[in-house]
């Protein structure tokens, strides 16, 4: 090869130093073809690192847009050498013995920091043997080229940073607006497969007990597959998305033909054109596997840094999108349940401002005091709490809700419906701060029917039946107290004991309702005789027991023989059903005690009252005894 380089160096230049990028490389590769007779010349760069396919970025003759270097002379110039093959490269080289070609030249073109990142080669019909001076010209002409790679690969960089970045604030926007979780990833792998068109990609989601993956978003791989993988138990040794998911580590299959759990797998992996799969798990704060997002590449192989760079930022970006959609539902099933809780719940929630207007009020509380919407409550004008309470005034209101703190407390309270019925409420309630503003959360229970059950057990623990005295027992705690009084503070106090005369008579006579008639209006009688502030009660049978506080013995005495002669007065009339009516005529007994300071308790003082009644009795009844230790 007899060429003046000098001159083909300088006429070069001058035909193609005008342009820049990739139209200087296609001339120079036209130029450069012409000029050295040769078959074809080309310039690449490298897809991947370390290279394992390259774009054709120039070429004098239409070839490939892209190719693998693998089993091509191409990928030895890649190691960052200058290649020179004289002949041959038809017997190793498939596509060369194709193409015609029998010698090769490949030169290196170096990034910034040295790494090879294309190369220009040039195939030649005949054997060559490129002689040295060649050699420096096209090592010049690679130093040229290598500066229009390098700006392209700026360019491509830039270019590509942008478009990522808009696509991720795209896909964000999406996730933002609430669109389907799955049509949001169904994006986001269509656009990671248009950029990266040897790649087909999935989204898997882990079931609520972590124990299977769902398909999310596959958009390209074949239905095939997607069935296979749709559904798959999380387990190692399994396919790589569920091994990514129960081990919480990447996984990376290099070649599904040989793919561990071979049969069905290798088998579909073979017909569909799957070469690797790399399976990236996405792990939330909490450590928890949220998905795994998968590559499959066409062709078997291991990720590259830029592959490895990819998974990250896909893996930051799906790990943002299945937060938002994680808290989204979160919160939704939160609202749901509060808002279920708030419609259904008997019980009333009101949120109030600390000054007592309802800020919110639950159906519940709507019900309680019978009013059907919160815009019927602003209509009559009645938003404050204490339009509603009958136990609190609004100054009472506002100064219990100046006193709430985060610490809840109960009450109870009397309040009113629109109806002006009343009901009884037991509220427990809380101030919490929201946007720097105090407010009064508050429950309120309707406890009317509560209330009533007590008031009613209350009064059959404390009452006789049968005459609605009180009984011995309330009356018991009631004496031992004001004994007690009395005693501390050396007041008068009187005890009586009243026993009806010869009452069996009334039952033996006109049976036993005869006596209860007539044991019903002597407690009527013996009420009507005392002070309100005297207690009168059956002690039981046809016995009654008076106390009189502030009363001394003569008061006492008094008392005694006036309650005794309305008993005398008595004419109770009385017929039982078609029987005759007979009039009765009761009697009775009384024995009178006085407290004198020295008894040991109120017991005493009681036996002293009995004595005295055994006395009456004995000194022949209709009669009030008084006990001899009375002063
Ligand atoms: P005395 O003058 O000595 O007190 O004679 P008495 O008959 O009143 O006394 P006694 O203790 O012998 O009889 C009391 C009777 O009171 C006996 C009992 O059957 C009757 N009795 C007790 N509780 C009731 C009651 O709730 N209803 C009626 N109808 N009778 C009662
Ligand atoms: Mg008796
Ligand atoms: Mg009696």
């Amino acid at each position: 090869m007899n060429i003046d380089t000098d001159q083909l160096l300088s006429s070069l230049l001058q035909a193609t130093g005008h342009q820049i990028g990739e139209k200087f490389l296609q001339s120079m590769a036209e130029e450069l073809a012409q000029a050295l007779g040769a078959k074809i010349v080309f310039v690449t760069r490298a897809l991947d690192y370390p290279a394992t396919r390259v774009q054709m970025l120039a070429s004098s003759q239409q070839v490939l847009h892209e190719f693998s270097l693998r089993g091509t002379p191409c990928l030895l110039v890649y190691d960052g050498q200058p290649v020179s093959i004289p002949e041959g490269v038809a017997r190793t080289f498939e596509a060369a013995k194709d193409g015609g070609c029998e010698s090769f030249v490949g030169l290196p073109l170096f990034s910034e920091d040295n790494l090879c990142i294309g190369h220009l080669g040039l195939f030649f019909a005949a054997p060559t043997v490129v002689p040295e001076a060649l050699m420096h010209l096209l090592q010049a002409l690679a130093l040229r080229m290598e500066a229009e790679l390098q700006r392209l690969a700026l360019e491509t960089r830039l270019e590509s940073a942008r478009r990522q970045l808009d696509f991720q604030n795209h896909i964000l926007q999406m996730a933002a607006t609430h669109q389907p979780l799955d049509a949001v990833f169904e994006h986001l792998i269509r656009g990671i497969e248009s950029e990266h068109p040897e790649m087909r990609c999935s989204l898997m989601m882990p079931n609520a007990q972590q124990t299977h993956l769902r398909l999310i978003a596959a958009p390209s791989l074949p239905p095939s597959y997607r069935n296979l993988i749709d559904g798959v138990e999380i387990r190692l040794g399994s396919y790589a998305c569920a091994a990514a998911a129960c081990s919480g580590e990447r996984v990376l299959v290099e070649d599904m033909a040989q793919h561990p759990c071979g049969g069905v797998i290798t088998a579909l992996a073979a017909t569909e054109g799957l070469g690797s799969c790399w399976a990236q798990p996405l792990i939330n704060g909490a450590g928890q596997v949220q998905g795994v997002f998968s590559i499959f590449q066409r062709y078997p192989g291991l990720p590259s840094t830029s592959h490895l760079a990819l998974i990250e930022s896909v893996a930051d970006l799906s790990r943002l999108v299945l937060g938002h959609y994680q808290m989204m539902e979160a919160l939704r099933l939160k609202t749901q349940k509060y808002q279920l809780f708030l419609r259904t719940a008997s019980d009333g929630v009101v949120v109030l401002d600390l000054n007592g207007l309802f800020v919110e009020v639950s159906d519940g509380f709507l019900r309680q005091i019978g009013v059907d919407s919160r815009e019927t409550l602003n209509a009559l004008n009645k938003t404050h709490v204490w339009d509603w309470d009958v136990s609190h005034d609004e100054a009472a209101c506002r100064a219990l809700l100046a006193q709430m703190s985060e610490t809840p407390v109960t009450f109870e309270t009397r309040k009113r419906r629109l109806d002006g019925t009343l009901w009884h409420a037991e509220i427990t309630a809380s101030a919490f701060l929201i946007n720097g503003q105090t407010l009064i959360w508050a429950s309120s229970r309707d406890i009317t029917e509560r209330k009533r059950l007590q008031a009613e057990l209350q009064w059959r623990a404390t009452t006789d039946s049968l005459t609605g005295l009180m009984n011995r027992g309330a009356f018991m705690g009631i004496f031992e107290l004001e004994f007690q009084r009395a005693q501390r503070h050396a007041r008068p106090f009187s005890v009586l004991m009243l026993d009806i005369d010869h009452f069996k008579l009334f039952n033996d006579c006109h049976g036993h309702h005869a006596g209860d008639v007539v044991l019903h209006q002597i407690a009527q009688t013996c009420q009507a005789a005392l002070r309100a502030e005297d207690i009168v009660c059956r002690l039981g049978g046809e016995e009654f027991a008076f106390l009189l506080p502030e009363t001394d013995a003569t008061g006492a005495r008094e008392v005694a023989e006036k309650i005794r002669l309305a008993v005398a007065a008595l004419s109770i009339v009385y017929s039982q059903g078609e029987g005759p009516t007979v009039v009765l005529q009761p009697r009775c007994s009384v024995g009178v005690a006085t407290l004198i300071g020295c008894e040991r308790n109120h017991e005493e003082l009681l036996s002293r009252a009995d004595q005295a009644l055994y006395q009456a009795k004995a000194a022949g009844r209709n009669q009030v005894g008084v006990s001899v230790e009375s002063p």
